[in-house]
């Protein structure tokens, strides 16, 4: 398993879940609290509530209890839900569009739109708005309903 770290560990520190000195980890992940962990152990710490259906909430740290984010995803490996923002990519919704925008995360649309070919920037080489992308795809597939056959 292959992560790129970039994480200072402090002489003495330890993964709050095994105890284990992170100077013998390899792969130690800091999350957005600011917790360190070992990849596995964060990892299965996120992964329990599909296991145990307790009330825990995503990506919580164990520690803080804050959301701790998304954990990077390693190479050669496939992204799991609420633990990796990469699943979302790789498991664009399908189209049409059958609810309301506010169901569609931006980074979801920039990358559907990627994906049926429109552009995703306006003319001034900004990012289009969450709304335009919305309505632009709409547009795409209404006009040429081939390509979902494509998508
Ligand atoms: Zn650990
Ligand atoms: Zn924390």
């Amino acid at each position: 398993m292959i992560i790129m770290s970039k994480v200072i560990i402090d002489e003495g520190e330890t993964c709050g879940i095994c105890l284990e000195d992170l100077i013998d980890v390899d792969n130690v992940i800091q999350l957005k609290c600011s917790h360190k962990y070992c990849y596995e152990c964060i990892f299965n710490s996120y992964y329990t509530p599909y296991k145990s259906f307790n009330k825990k909430k995503h990506r919580e740290c164990p520690y803080c209890r804050k959301n701790g984010g998304y954990l990077p995803l390693p190479e050669n490996t496939l992204p799991f839900k609420d633990i990796h923002k990469e699943y979302l990519l790789h498991n664009l919704p399908k189209l049409p569009f059958w609810r309301g925008i506010s169901y569609y995360k931006k980074d979801i649309l920039l990358a559907i739109a990627k994906k049926v070919g429109i552009s995703t920037t306006k003319e001034n080489n900004k990012i289009k708005l969450k709304k335009e992308l919305y309505n632009d795809i709409k547009t795409a597939y209404t006009t040429n309903p081939s390509i979902l056959n494509t998508y």
